[in-house]
């Protein structure tokens, strides 16, 4: 383990956007945790937790803070009966966790292929996409309490996932070092969701969770910025859940605006379609930031471009949203170093 000062944020992040830490360290052992989390106390700094940097915004000014890089990456596939546990250190990249699984030929996280970041980083934000979710398939994590040390082990009775969140995201002091995912060899493949029903429709294999990975990143590749068009963290926005007379309301007055019934009876609407059809707000750009043309969730960062210049650009697009439809916008990207 090694401590560095004042090191620069930007290259551990997907925007490519940041100023410095004020102490780094890079974990790859549980120890590694305790001896950052000693190293914070001394200095009375915060200590935050970093993955892959693929859901955060890190001001331009950095962070007074302790960044701890989780950079424990061991894998493991464990039988369990009809079932495989997928046992993982909490910074393996979520990409080489899917890889793994579909190289065994079992199935619950292809359709998530593509998602940037670590494992621990998907535990905390409980990715979901194309019909899929981490929830759906979490068993357990281990924890590290970075304000006490104490281990702790968060199972899927107490994950209190939800909609882009999870306990992790609530109770900021847990670092998680380890998640074991719970796969399955027999299942049909998920391909219910209208862009896999198309590449299907089109004669795309999608039999073995491998093809579904493999059209998965075909899609997205066609719906997010390639590096070469800027830096990202995916989708800035969370899509609004309201009532459902809210709904009715708003789609009276945006004739096609898409909305998802939600279990408990409230209603998702499609913030993209908002965006793109009742705001013409794709492509809108403030200085070197963007609505990205083919997903206006996602803010584009062209290079030389500024926290500043996003935080301004989304703050924009909120009273907007607000004015036009009273809707307040939830962030999924977080504001680095800010906690709760
Ligand atoms: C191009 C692109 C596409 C994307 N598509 C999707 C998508 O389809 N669906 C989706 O849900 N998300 C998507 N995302 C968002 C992002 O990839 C996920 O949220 C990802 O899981 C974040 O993981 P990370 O390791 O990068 O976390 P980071 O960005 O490093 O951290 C995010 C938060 O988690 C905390 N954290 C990280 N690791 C730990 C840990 N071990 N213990 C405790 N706290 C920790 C950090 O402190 C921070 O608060 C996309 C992002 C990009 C750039």
């Amino acid at each position: 383990m090694s401590i560095a000062e004042d090191v620069l944020l930007a290259p551990f992040t997907t925007f490519k956007i940041g100023g410095p830490a004020r102490v780094f360290i890079e974990s790859y052992t549980e120890e590694d945790v305790d001896a950052a989390r000693d190293e914070a106390a001394r200095r009375a700094l915060p200590l935050l937790p970093l993955g892959g940097g693929s859901n955060i915004l890190v001001p331009d000014e950095g962070v007074e803070g302790l960044v701890l890089k989780i950079a424990f990456r061991d894998l493991m596939l464990e039988k369990d009966r009809d079932t495989t546990l997928l046992v993982a250190g909490a910074g393996l990249s979520w990409n080489d966790a899917v890889d793994a699984a579909c190289a065994l030929g079992v199935f619950g996280i292809e359709n998530l292929a593509g998602i940037p970041g670590t494992i621990g980083g998907a535990a905390v934000q409980n990715i979901g996409a194309y019909g899929a979710e981490l929830a759906d398939v979490f068993e357990y994590a281990d924890t590290v309490d970075g304000a006490t040390g104490a281990r702790t082990r968060i199972d899927r009775a107490h994950a209190a996932f939800g909609y882009r969140t999870s306990f992790f995201k609530e109770h900021r002091t847990h670092i998680i070092t380890r998640v074991v995912l719970r796969l399955h060899k027999r299942a049909s493949p998920n391909i219910g969701y209208a862009d896999l029903a198309q590449a299907q429709e089109a004669g795309v294999p999608l039999e073995t969770s491998a093809q579904v990975a493999h059209a998965i990143r075909a899609i997205r590749a066609r719906k997010f910025p390639r590096d070469s068009e800027g830096g990202t963290a995916g989708s800035f926005f969370k899509n609004p859940i309201i009532s459902p007379e809210r709904a009715e309301t708003l789609a009276a007055r945006y004739a096609g605006m898409p909305v998802f019934p939600q279990e408990n009876g409230d209603a998702k609407v499609s913030l993209a379609w908002l965006l793109d059809h009742a705001l013409a707000l794709r492509g809108y750009a403030v200085g070197r930031a963007r609505l990205y043309e083919r997903q206006p969730l996602v803010i584009v960062a062209r290079a030389g471009a500024t926290a500043a210049e996003i935080e301004t650009l989304a703050c924009d697009v909120e009273e907007r949203v607000f004015a036009a439809t009273g809707i307040t916008l939830e962030r999924e990207v977080e504001r680095f170093g800010l906690r709760k």
